[in-house]
């Protein structure tokens, strides 16, 4: 029988229903800790921002404050929960490739620390919003390096026809745009940021990253005068999602990551002060599960399936790319795999299919399936299709649980229609 957190699957299925989403508490706890501990040096300032829309609630950016990480926000609605949630909106940079006038205002009266511009349409926005603000707001802008990570390609997002950022191929329009941060009231112009990818494994695409982003804050003050004095690199980090996948220690690629930087920064005669990270689905992805209560197994020629009382609708990751997913059979975690299944959801999509292919101990109805690894990307990209209710979100540390996001009812499904 397989705890999480201290408390077993079965009395986390029996006390909260199933589907649920559990996170196992001590997990994220380390995650958090091995990040800020290995992400410091001597040679800069650094800044760990937990990128929320990996798993955004308030009990989360809670914990994150704890730590002492900065956080990352896309829109007014993940700005709304880190407020909500307590956290100093000072430590919050503001995400996004096309933030509203009406979010940017929001930011300002919030006391959103830093934007990151995406474009010159939008500098300009920020000049206007922030001619009259009482304080001074940080700005970095969003480059494109044109460096490909490599992963699946629906999710790289830094080749050169990117909706990210803006090109280093564009140089005039980068530096005008800096220009008009560099000349608005208000606003105080740091430096750069990008990020490469998702679910990178190699080293080597940061190392890539860091060469060029530091000679790239080289060639802009050489060129144009612009000093830059922080260098955001983004996210990324790879997780374990099944055995093919062989993720670097998180302590290693912050090692690595920092001795490029300082590498870089020596050609640079000690330019860049502050370097920063944003990880996501690094922190949370591995402390998350779901469990779901098997119902019915259908043969068809072909396949064996396993029929969950969930699906695409409380993770639509492996519909959308294809990602794969690990999962066991709750009580037959020690017996042999023995048949070849296909796990698939309950809504009305061929398409809904949490793993294409796992080879488990025969299966029955009401038998508890876990899927591993679900904790990034789950709840915040589940919807109501089919109108199947949201689950439940429940920390489980320390042999403790609490729910953390209520389980959907229909009452609160129908909340917004009119009689
Ligand atoms: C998504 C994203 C992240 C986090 O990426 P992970 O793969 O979850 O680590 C960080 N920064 C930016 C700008 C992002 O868009």
């Amino acid at each position: 029988m397989t705890t999480i957190g201290g408390t077993s699957v079965q009395q986390l299925a029996k006390e909260y229903g199933t589907p649920l989403y559990v996170y196992d508490e001590d997990h994220l706890r380390m995650m958090l800790d091995t990040y800020q501990k290995a992400f410091q040096t001597s040679a800069f300032e650094t800044g760990v921002l937990y990128a929320s829309k990996a798993f955004s609630c308030k009990a989360m950016i809670r914990l994150v404050q704890e730590y002492g990480f900065y956080l990352d926000v896309v829109s007014a609605g993940e700005l709304v929960t880190a407020k909500q949630a307590g956290h100093d909106c000072s430590k919050v940079f503001f995400h996004g490739n096309n933030k509203t006038p009406e979010e940017l205002a929001f930011a300002r009266d919030c006391g959103v620390g830093t934007i990151v511009v995406d474009n010159q349409t939008e500098a300009e926005r920020i000049k206007e919003v922030y001619q009259d603000s009482p304080y001074k707001v940080h700005a970095l802008l969003r480059v494109n390096p044109g460096i490909e990570a490599h992963t699946h390609k629906y999710i790289v997002t830094a080749h050169v026809d990117s909706k990210f950022g803006i090109s280093f191929l564009n140089e005039e329009e980068l530096v005008a745009t800096i220009r008009v941060l560099q000349e608005a009231d208000n606003v105080c112009f740091d430096g750069i940021h990008a990020h490469i990818g998702s679910q990178i494994f190699d080293k080597q695409a940061f190392r890539e990253e860091i060469a060029k982003l530091f000679a790239y804050a080289g060639h802009l003050k050489e060129t144009y005068g612009i000093e830059i004095n922080t260098i955001n690199l983004g996210g990324g980090f790879a997780v374990r999602y099944t055995n093919a996948d062989a993720p670097i220690p998180i302590k290693d690629v912050c090692e690595a990551i920092l001795s490029a930087c300082e590498e870089e920064n020596q050609k640079l005669n000690g330019q860049i002060k502050r370097v920063c990270i944003e990880p996501g689905r690094s922190i949370v992805a591995e402390a998350g599960y779901t469990i779901y209560t098997i119902g019915t197994l259908k043969k068809t020629p072909n396949r064996n399936y396993i029929f969950v009382d969930g699906g695409m609708a409380d993770n639509i990751r492996p519909a959308l790319y294809q990602a794969e997913y690990d999962a066991f059979l709750d009580g037959k975690e020690t017996m042999k795999g023995e048949v070849e299944y296909t796990v698939a959801g309950k809504c009305c999509e061929s398409g809904d299919i949490l793993i294409q292919k796992i080879t488990l101990p025969k299966a029955e109805p009401g038998d508890l399936l876990v899927m591993k690894t679900t904790g990034a990307y789950g709840y915040s990209m589940a919807s109501h299709y089919n109108k199947l209710l949201l689950p439940a979100v429940v920390f489980s540390g320390s042999g403790k649980t609490r729910t953390v996001i209520r389980r959907e009812t229909y009452e609160h499904l129908l909340s917004l229609e009119e009689d």
